[in-house]
């Protein structure tokens, strides 16, 4: 835009200067002159003027994209320096908590079965929580059922059981749904639960019976159609 605007003001002045000239000439050639110089410079000016137009109208558009890019990046900022800001608070909070649970370990630690411990910090390296509830015969930590037996143990709570399948503590809690609890109650052992699976699979081993029956019936139906196909060819 400066360099058009300079380049304006350049033909501006011939054209001007012509004009003014046109008062001193004496003859028709230098009138020609003139007259050549005047349109020329005129028609530069024009054309200069056209795309100076032009070219504010770029600038001004990208005037606007920059401002609007630059509130952008200040909202964005903004944003993240609250997001920063409640990390932070987070970090600090945990940090907290830390050192609460540090000062809680100190207390507890002293008085532990070094083995127990030992075992109970490598299950937390792995798990999240490494005491979980038993409910209904079914370990909370992986959701695995129990030997009804073992859970019993649990139950009566009168020494620390390590879940046989991911190996975390275990406790006793009260079910909240009694139907299932009645379930295993009523079941009583694991051999009587294989009972009930076995059960199922006397079911399923019929229903594959009848459908052997039924695919073998669709194979005679079918070797009779092919049969008479062949009749019916010859
Ligand atoms: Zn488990």
């Amino acid at each position: 835009v400066l360099s058009i605007k300079a380049e304006l003001e350049t033909a501006v002045r011939t054209r001007e200067e012509g004009e003014k000239n046109m008062d001193t000439i004496t003859t028709h050639r230098e009138y020609e002159a003139l007259d050549k110089q005047i349109s020329e410079a005129s028609l530069k000016e024009a054309e200069l003027r056209k795309s100076l137009q032009k070219e504010e109208k770029t600038l001004a558009e990208l005037d606007d994209i920059i401002k609007s890019t630059e509130a952008m990046i200040a909202s964005q900022e903004n944003d993240l320096n609250t997001s920063k800001e409640t990390l932070n608070n987070q970090i600090n909070t945990y940090k907290t908590e830390l050192d609460e649970l540090g000062k809680q370990e100190e207390g507890i630690v002293p008085g532990l079965d070094q083995e127990i411990l030992f075992k109970f910090q490598r299950i937390i390296q792995r798990n999240s929580e490494g005491i979980v509830a038993v409910k209904n015969g079914v370990c909370t930590g992986c959701h695995m059922i129990l030997p009804a037996q073992f859970a019993n143990e649990v139950h009566v709570g009168e020494k620390i059981l390590f879940c046989p399948y991911c190996s975390r503590i275990l406790f006793y809690e009260q079910s909240d749904d009694d139907s299932q609890e009645t379930f295993f109650n009523d079941s009583g052992s694991l051999a009587d639960l294989d009972d009930d699976f076995a059960d199922d699979e006397e079911y399923d081993e019929e229903n594959e019976f009848m459908d052997e029956d039924e695919s073998s019936d669709d194979d005679v139906s079918g070797d009779d159609g092919d049969e008479l196909e062949e009749d019916s060819e010859e």
